[in-house]
């Protein structure tokens, strides 16, 4: 799960990384009351999930509050690498002496989280990894000992940093190691970690990525999630662990066990239809399962049919179908549904469907020119 700039600079606040207050403003003119508030000069910075915001007009420095407000009205309208922009940061601007970078990552080849740094920094470290890799010094970190301040100092002396910010980054990175392991990253980059004319040494960009496996204990973290591109019936969708990919189409497609829908999406296709999600009841499609999948298409008013393809194997056909009756009954849908079952109990299960308003099928090219029928009467 990757995280926002701003989510990761909450971060290193909290573990003692150095970087500059900020606020988060969703209109322009909220920017310029937190612009107003923090005095300026200020940076606007757009929030989104992409690199390279500076180059798309994402990044602006403004004097005044006439020029927050512009500069926010244009970055609030930006769609960045296809991502509206939605939230900006206002933070105070820094005087910038030196620009590096610095990062730990997991370098699945050492099998080590690696340390990174970089004299030059504030550019996309691809870039500089293409023009001058030798710049890009790196160190393996022994999980079993933790980071080591020698490893760092060995790296900065390398790459020729000051003697007199040593220390400030030496600590920086033995906070930002030391968070990693708390969160459970598996990346976290500052680009650029600046030297400013002061001599102080301060993160002005995060990049965080927490490893989606560890979730489940990063309650807080998992909570932070800011889907982009989602839609309301997706983010709900996931919300209730069901899997929902919305499409373009009108026929609603419901199947237990992703390949089985996939190919009753192509039978929807061949039947000249076009389906409008793709929907995974998983394995065991009960009554709550079936229950909450339907529901959830029900309120997607471009439904003209559903069609729902359910192989029996330990799911039996019977129980599928009177939790279908049982549901159909409480939701009553105003679009007809058609079902088509195979294995375990699949006759019984059509048995009890009979005289009902479901529409049973044979098999599954039956059950998805039914649907297209249903979908265009
Ligand atoms: P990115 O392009 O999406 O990675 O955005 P960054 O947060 O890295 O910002 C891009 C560049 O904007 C930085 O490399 C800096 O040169 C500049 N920048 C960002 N914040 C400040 C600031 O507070 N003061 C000044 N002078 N420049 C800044
Ligand atoms: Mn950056």
């Amino acid at each position: 799960m990757k995280l926002h700039e701003y989510q990761g600079k909450e971060l290193f606040l909290r573990f003692g990384i150095p970087t500059p207050p900020f606020q988060i403003a969703e209109s322009p003119a909220e920017a310029a009351q937190d612009a107003d508030a923090m005095g300026y000069p200020v940076v606007l910075k757009a929030q989104v999930l992409v690199g390279g915001r500076g180059k798309a007009g994402g990044v602006k420095l403004v004097r005044n509050r006439d020029e927050t407000l512009a500069a926010a009205t244009s970055i609030l309208n930006l769609t960045i690498k296809g991502i509206r922009v939605r939230k900006i940061i206002v933070t105070p601007a820094v005087d910038i002496a030196r620009e590096h970078y610095a990062s730990i990552a997991l370098d699945r080849e050492r099998r080590a989280f690696t340390a990174i740094f970089c004299e030059e920094g504030g550019v996309d470290i691809e870039e500089i990894a293409a023009r001058d890799p030798h710049k890009i010094q790196k160190t393996a970190i022994d999980a079993g000992i933790g980071l080591q301040p020698y490893q760092i100092r060995t790296l900065l002396f390398s790459a020729g940093v000051p003697a007199n910010v040593i220390p400030q980054i030496t600590r920086i990175f033995l906070q930002l190691y030391h968070m990693m392991r708390t969160i459970d990253a598996d990346l976290v980059e500052i680009n650029p970690l600046v030297v400013t004319t002061a001599g102080e040494v301060i993160a002005l960009d995060s990049k965080v990525t927490v490893d989606d496996n560890s979730l489940f204990r990063q309650s807080e973290i998992a909570k932070w999630r800011e889907p982009e591109g989602e839609d309301d019936l997706e983010r709900e969708a996931r919300e209730q662990g069901i899997a929902y990919v919305r499409l373009d189409g009108d026929i609603g497609v419901v199947g237990n066990g992703a390949g089985l829908v996939m190919s009753t999406m192509d039978a929807v296709k061949n039947a000249g239809g076009a389906p409008a999600c793709f929907l995974d009841l998983g394995g065991g499609a009960g009554e709550e399962a079936t229950r909450r999948a339907l529901s959830l298409l029900l309120k997607d008013t471009r439904l003209k049919s559903i069609f729902i393809n359910i192989f029996g194997g330990i799911t039996r056909g019977d129980v599928v179908a009177r939790a279908l009756l049982s549901v159909h009954d409480d939701l009553k849908p105003g679009i007809p549904i058609v079902i088509r079952m195979t294995g375990t109990r699949a006759q019984e299960g059509l048995a009890l469907l009979k005289g009902s308003p479901l529409i049973p099928a044979s098999d599954m090219s039956e059950g998805a020119r039914k649907a297209v029928v249903a979908a265009s009467s």
